[in-house]
């Protein structure tokens, strides 16, 4: 059978999601957990409320802050809420394909929120199809919502674990019923999930800055292969899946997660800072300044710096305005794309030996124009530090990246790349010095960076994502 791959909006999305159950302000509360996560995706956001008889639903596209207006929450009845933040993506972007999916069947109404990717929701589409199940959407999370629908279990519980037993991939999933809000963690744990509380309420969120925004406290993580039931009863926790070595994804301590958060119970900004003086041990060179590419550099450099013993600076500043997308002006400006998001601090650059730390480099173009500029502002060398390893291979499990012949490592050298980006030096934070901060490979799935991928892709799948390189 072919695998129709291409029918779905992206396999790559990086997306958030909160939940809340049995709070009177339950949809504002999504509404300032979604803030938070903003981060996370900025394409579109969802809010599907309950008021313990029926679902209710705001969903558009853009920034939060725009969707939810203050009369559009307030339709949002109800103690119980989940919401979802979505990332660009570069298919389809219409409204159907903005989460919560809401949905009638059998059982009465439910929604779902997913932060993942389902690497096999091509072939669970085509079978659902051919049993005759009609698709509204191109995303592959509406896959969990037809397997749930042709369940013949008799419970909505039983029914989520069956459908959930049929998906491979990653998932931190929110399910809203009118009176439960589930939980459920895939067996490897890739993406983040956590359980707090506040006021007596039960709260989850892909991250814990979403807790701090709204004063809840953090509880616990939920575990690999969780699923979390809540209701008037209380939170059950059951694992009804077969269990898995985790593999939580080692991108959202480089990059993706929010440095305030705790994730995999642990702080990002230290672990980021301790990229960044490991990276210093491995690759120490003289130099006057070490600037970060802010924002995602900044702990990293700041590591860096420390345990270099060489000043840190900021040596860019970035406009925090700049939306997803801007148009550029009739005449041409060179190199438009990166000023209009980072310009250099000249009296910080002038005539200095500078070293610049970035969180990762995916095609090279960024750093290639930021060294550029680095130069023009009247650096006297310039040295490139990534505190992750090359990217060589693209993520299947939920973060955005592009296709492996565009990863510019993962058909250069680092001579090379060094001489594309036209860095005076140019040197990665090796896995081992990332195994020194965190235990890699044990617990963590670095795919992106060795392409061992703890979750088999179905096998046409392989030949058609290039994974059989050269065959
Ligand atoms: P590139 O020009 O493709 O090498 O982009 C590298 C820059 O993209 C770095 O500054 C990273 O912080 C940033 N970056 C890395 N991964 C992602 C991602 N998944 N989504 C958006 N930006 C990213």
């Amino acid at each position: 059978m072919r695998v129709r791959w291409i029918m779905f909006d992206k396999f790559q999305e990086e997306c958030g999601v909160f939940g809340i159950y049995g709070h009177p302000d339950a949809a504002n509360l999504t509404y300032l957990g979604l803030y938070a996560l903003q981060h996370r995706g900025q394409e579109a956001a969802g809010i599907v409320s309950s008021d313990g008889k029926e679902l209710f639903s705001v969903k558009g596209r853009g920034l939060v802050a725009d969707i939810f207006t203050e009369d559009r929450i307030k339709k949002l009845h109800g103690h119980s809420a989940i919401g979802h933040n979505r990332y660009s993506t570069t298919g389809e972007s219409s409204l159907i394909n903005v989460q919560p999916i809401q949905v009638n069947f059998a059982l009465g109404s439910l929604a779902i929120a997913h932060n993942g990717n389902l690497v096999n929701a091509g072939i669970l589409k085509d079978e659902l199809e051919a049993y005759g199940s009609i698709f509204q959407s191109t995303m592959d999370s509406e896959v969990i919502i037809h397997l749930i629908a042709q369940s013949r279990m008799a419970t909505l519980h039983d029914r989520i674990v069956e459908a959930l037993g049929h998906v491979q991939g990653s998932y931190s999933l929110l399910v809203i019923t009118e009176n439960e809000l589930i939980a459920v963690r895939d067996p490897r744990g890739f993406r983040p999930f956590s359980l707090g509380e506040l006021d007596g309420s039960y709260v989850v969120s892909s991250e814990t800055c979403a807790f701090d925004l709204i004063e809840a406290r953090y509880i616990r993580d939920i575990e690999p292969g969780e699923m979390l039931v809540i209701n008037k009863d209380g939170v059950h926790s059951s694992f009804p899946f077969v269990q898995a070595e985790p593999s939580h994804c080692i991108f959202e301590f480089i990059y993706f997660a929010r440095p305030d958060s705790l994730v995999y119970g642990q702080n990002v900004y230290a672990i980021r800072k301790a990229f960044g003086m490991q990276l210093a041990k491995e690759s120490s060179v003289s130099a006057d300044v070490v600037i970060p590419v802010p924002d995602s550099g900044v702990p990293a450099a700041l590591g860096y710096a420390e345990e270099a013993g060489i000043p840190f600076d900021f040596g860019m500043i970035r406009n925090h305005y700049v939306g997803r997308t801007f148009i550029e002006p009739r005449q041409t400006i060179r190199h438009f794309g990166v000023k209009i998001k980072l310009n250099p601090v000249r009296d910080v650059i002038k005539g200095k030996r500078v070293v610049v730390v970035d969180d990762s480099i995916v095609r090279g173009t960024t750093s290639k124009k930021i060294i550029k500029m680095i130069r023009n502002a009247g650096a006297a060398e310039v040295h490139m530090r990534v505190s992750s390893p090359p990217t060589m291979s693209p993520c299947y499990y939920g973060i955005d990246t592009p296709t492996r012949h565009e990863l510019i490592a993962s058909s250069h050298s680092i001579e090379e790349i060094k001489k594309y980006i036209t860095a005076d030096s140019l040197n990665y934070i090796s896995l081992e010095g990332i195994q020194k901060v965190v235990p890699y490979p044990v617990n963590y799935c670095a795919a992106c960076f060795d392409g061992e991928y703890p979750v088999p892709f179905p096998g046409e799948m392989l030949a058609q994502l290039g994974l059989f390189d050269g065959k």
